[in-house]
């Protein structure tokens, strides 16, 4: 089989809160997402997107992807898409780094193999391990006590693990942790996800003023090593994020003991061939996973449902139901959340069916 063309498609994701907020004054009120479309000889054709969290978050960003996209993709055109990880190995030898650019061909040739076996993705990555999967609800950084009456809006919806963003000052993130943390649950779980924003005295001062809550501490600082130290200066269980980029930083964080859990995100380690590669390292390693990405519509959640149905329950931390957080559904056959849960689907590839009339002309067509 070959790759005879390669098609991208921008849409534009609102959000129905109107802005997502993070660490450093970081937001994003329409997120900018890339569609790719693979089609072969064999009158197959596969799906994947990739979806920046904005351009202050990782180094990515959305028109770099579509110019990744156009760099790389005539050099695709006549390769095999089911040959994963020779495809994988080309693609990093025709353009150095930019994983992120590489995520959404790496997930349509997946589409795409499950479409030619007849067989689900899940199964392609190891088969079904449970019947859906949790969810964790992102909650934007606001003031501190309208954040927590968020967490019990989100709790109506069904979620019952809430990741906080924090990472601004100390002193309103310390209210924000100790106001949510009162407002748990049993059986709930709680997060607060600095996202890189303090610096190390900031989180020393943090995680010491929450030392006897049950909350998670996530990427509190940018470089892993000061994430280290403040992995040292607590018991509270840690979560490493955005220092994990691929299974050489996820080895040394291994060996360092640097982390409890790790975010795993499909774009940001080049997609599913890469992400597969670190969450069977994690499971073989007792490393449970947060199982996401960047962002996204409809493929990046099916996508994040595929990965995370196929890994046992006890790895999978929680997943991400990007598709319930904007207003524009694009493949309304996409996993849709129930009672704080996802479920993939059993039909082949990713099982799911682009909207052409929602997606437009493509921006971007390589034949
Ligand atoms: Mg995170």
């Amino acid at each position: 089989m070959k790759i005879t063309a390669i098609r991208a498609y921008q849409i534009d994701l609102p959000l129905k809160e109107g802005r997502y907020s993070w660490s450093n004054g970081n937001y994003v009120e329409v997120f900018d997402s890339t569609v790719v479309e693979v089609e072969t000889d064999a009158g197959i054709t596969g799906w994947g997107e990739c979806c920046p969290l904005g351009s202050a978050y990782l180094p990515a960003y959305a028109l770099g992807v579509r110019s990744g996209l156009a760099e790389l993709a005539p050099q695709l055109i006549g390769a095999d898409p089911l040959a994963l990880d020779v495809l994988n190995r080309h693609m990093d030898a025709v353009l150095r780094g930019h994983p992120y650019v590489k995520s959404a061909i790496d997930v349509a040739c997946w589409d795409i193999l499950g479409k030619v076996t007849g067989q689900p993705v899940t199964t392609l990555l190891g088969g079904k391990a449970q019947d859906d999967v949790v969810l964790y609800r992102a909650i934007s950084q606001i003031e501190p006590q309208a954040m927590a009456a968020n967490l019990a809006s989100y709790r109506a919806q069904g979620y019952t693990r809430f990741q906080l963003k924090v990472g601004a000052d100390a002193d309103s993130d310390i209210a924000r942790i100790k106001l949510c943390a009162q407002a748990m649950q049993p059986g709930e779980v709680l997060v607060a996800d600095a996202n890189t924003g303090w610096t190390m005295h900031e989180a020393a001062r943090v995680v010491q003023a929450v030392r006897d809550l049950d909350v998670y501490i996530e990427q509190p600082c940018p470089s892993y090593e000061e994430c280290l130290v403040t992995r040292k200066r607590t018991a509270l269980p840690f979560v490493l994020d955005e220092v994990i980029t691929d299974v050489s930083a996820f080895m040394r964080a291994l060996g360092d003991g640097a982390m409890d859990v790790i975010n795993l995100k499909i774009s940001k380690v080049g997609g599913l061939t890469r992400a597969r590669q670190i969450r069977d390292l994690c499971i073989s390693a007792g490393v449970p996973m947060t199982i996401e990405d960047t962002w996204g519509g409809d493929i990046v959640t099916a996508s994040i449902a595929h990965l995370a149905q196929s890994t046992p329950s006890e790895f999978v931390f929680s997943a991400t139901d990007f598709n319930s957080y904007g207003t524009v559904t694009f493949a309304p056959d996409a996993p849709q959340r129930v009672n704080g849960r996802m479920q993939a689907a059993d039909r082949p590839g990713l099982g799911v069916t682009p909207d052409l009339a929602v997606l437009g002309a493509p921006v971007m067509q390589v034949s």
